[in-house]
């Protein structure tokens, strides 16, 4: 059984895997197999330095991240493609890491996870659920940026609204993190139960 746990940025996702962690529940982050699928060496990253030219590597030999960012925004057709080479990878790479983790369940962390269809893989998902304003200030305190960056990528994400709908249950996370990690607790008897 998967488990999708997902919200905005700040919401909580990593305090809520480390609730899962402590349980012994294993926790898959979409972000770090999308990172590992491009990896120095790897053959996509192989594939993406034959099709945008060896400059798209950094000197060590990593990927040049941004410099793939401004590459593909300006050209849809490269997109279409660099999404077609990764996204099937990423897939494959995910479920691989979610079936070596041990039952009952296990947990697949993903920030985009309903902006990339992830769900369809998760047999439940969890919204880790606040107010941009409690966004803005939680990753304003966590890392230096400034309020306006923050609302940028809020921005750019799904709205709050149409994640809440799409989730099957809703986390309020504007409580302390003893209040999170009794609504975990308690998620984490109902995945037990019904993964028996
Ligand atoms: P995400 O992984 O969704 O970006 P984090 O788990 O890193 O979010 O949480 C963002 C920040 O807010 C972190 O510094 C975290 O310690 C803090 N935080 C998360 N949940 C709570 C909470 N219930 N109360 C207070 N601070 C919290």
């Amino acid at each position: 059984m998967i488990v999708g746990l997902t919200g905005g940025i700040g919401s909580g996702k990593s305090a809520a895997s480390r609730v899962f962690e402590s349980l012994g529940i294993g926790c898959v982050d979409a972000d770090v197999v999308a990172r590992d699928v491009v990896a120095k060496g790897s053959p996509a990253l192989s594939a993406i330095a034959e099709k945008f030219g060896s400059d798209i590597l950094t000197p060590e030999g990593q990927l040049n991240r941004g410099l793939l960012r401004e590459r593909i925004f300006t050209s849809p057709a490269d997109r279409v493609w660099l999404e077609s080479l990764l996204h099937p990878l990423i897939r494959e790479q995910m479920l691989a890491q979610l079936k070596q983790q041990l039952p009952p369940y296990s947990v697949l962390v993903a920030p985009l996870l309903f902006e990339n269809n992830l769900d369809a893989l998760c047999d439940e998902t969890v919204l880790i659920d606040v107010p941009e304003s409690v966004q803005r200030q939680r990753v304003t305190q966590r890392d230096r940026v400034d309020e306006n960056q923050v609302q940028r990528i809020i921005d750019s994400q799904m709205s709050r609204s149409d994640k809440q709908a799409r989730a099957t249950h809703c986390l309020d996370n504007t409580g302390t993190l003893a209040h999170l990690e009794s609504a975990i607790l308690a998620l984490h008897s109902h995945f037990v139960a019904k993964s028996s």
